[in-house]
């Protein structure tokens, strides 16, 4: 999420290849934050960022190669606009759309002409609204979109996003990346949709290795069973997109990692196959392999006699961590750095609002179709210290940090 990619001239729409055009490893920008105007449009207020770009190289192989933007004012990302409770998507797609590893994956995806349109539908429908937001920077103009189309795939995909009430957006990203993933693996045409969409939620996680969607989120982890009688230790293997945190009032997130690979008696007595003993055990938890991009979901909602309640908790986030002292077998040892966030504001899961953060050569904020900037200081400021417990981080995307360099 560093480096936007330059404009490839190349591209066409016929394969809906990216398109975008802000910035580029050569581009020399020197900052005069703070203006903000409004477009007088009907696609809500906007902010035009008020950087002055002075020098701009462009690898634009139709434009000549480098172009000087003498005093071009640069606008701000494109925001998306709310049509009614849709910030749980909008937050997640800004993250994604950011998150160049993810985008260069959809851009370079074409579904067979074979696929079942059923199966492809969301990530297709993605894909166009990438390209519609690279076609906004590119043009460098002030704008929102309206996700529409994106979000008339997603309600005839599944009835939980149908309504217009708040939904959580840490289980509309899982839906989705279990979508684009098997967009990616469809090859044949499917007889009946909704039995191709059964197979999607059934479906055994397949190897990571060729599915660039899966292979950036994906990673391992490990449950231990410790038997007390015979003291033999069973291993299952699984894998996960995200990992979820407890999290209490004013806890780091060091604290709520070790919390999840604490070692914990049974309640129940365990059934263990090697003694043939019901007895007691332990259990524990612990990573294998890190992905390239980490997801922590700060368990921020409770449940208590079906009463719904959130954790008023701020949790102190690093901006930067290696994840070895969570790893069994003495991997992780990369350093990972803080990407994104997705913030909760609001008293329960299915009320308030959510908008994103996002490390883009400095931090941006992404709230519908407002889209602003945040120096790190006030970002930390807001988010991991107990002021306004209500607007909490939810959702952590800590990016390897040689990713986007490789
Ligand atoms: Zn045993």
């Amino acid at each position: 999420m560093t480096a936007l990619s330059a404009t490839d001239a190349r591209s066409s729409t016929r394969t809906l290849r990216l398109q975008l055009s802000r910035g580029g490893k050569g581009d020399v920008v020197t900052a005069q934050l703070g203006g903000s105007v409004s477009d007088g449009g009907n696609v809500g207020r906007k902010n035009v960022n008020s950087e002055s770009v002075t020098s701009v190289t462009s690898e634009s192989g139709d434009e000549g190669g480098e172009l000087k933007n003498e005093g071009v004012e640069r606008a701000f990302p494109p925001g998306l606009l709310n049509l009614g409770n849709t910030c749980y998507f909008n937050s997640v797609l800004q993250v994604l759309y950011h998150l160049k590893s993810f985008r260069d994956a959809l851009s370079e995806w074409n579904p067979p002409e074979d696929a079942d349109p059923y199966r492809v539908a969301l990530a297709l429908s993605l894909k166009r609204l990438f390209v519609q937001m690279a076609d906004v920077e590119r043009r460098n103009v002030s704008q929102s979109i309206p996700p529409n189309h994106f979000l008339s795939v997603l309600r005839e995909q599944n009835s939980d996003f149908t309504g217009y009430d708040q939904e959580d957006a840490h289980e509309f990203l899982r839906f989705l990346l279990d979508k684009v993933s098997d967009a990616f693996r469809a090859s044949r045409p499917s007889s009946n949709p909704h039995q191709a969409y059964q197979q999607v939620s059934k479906r055994p996680r397949k190897s990571s290795e060729e599915n660039p969607f899966q292979k950036l989120f994906e990673g391992g982890g490990a449950t231990y069973t410790r038997c007390f009688e015979c003291d033999t230790v069973k291993r299952r293997e699984e894998s996960f997109l995200d990992v979820s945190l407890p999290v209490q009032s004013g806890c780091s997130l060091s604290w709520a990692l070790s919390q999840q690979v604490q070692r914990e008696t049974l309640t129940d007595k365990y059934d263990c196959e090697l003694c043939l003993t019901k007895t007691e055990a332990e259990r524990w938890w612990q990573l294998n392999t890190i992905p390239p991009v980490v997801t922590l979901h700060l368990k921020l909602f409770t449940y208590d006699r079906n009463i719904q309640g959130k954790v008023a908790a701020s949790v102190r986030c690093p901006q930067s961590i290696c994840f070895s002292r969570w790893c069994s077998n003495g991997s992780g040892e990369s350093m990972y750095q803080l990407d994104a966030v997705i913030v909760h504001e609001g008293s329960t899961m299915t009320s308030g609002h959510y908008y994103a953060y996002v490390n883009e050569n400095g931090w941006y904020c992404f709230d519908d179709s407002d889209v602003s900037v945040i120096d790190e200081a006030s970002l930390r400021r807001k988010l991991f210290t107990p002021v306004k417990p209500k607007k909490t981080a939810y959702l952590l995307f800590y990016r390897k940090t040689d990713l986007e360099s490789e």
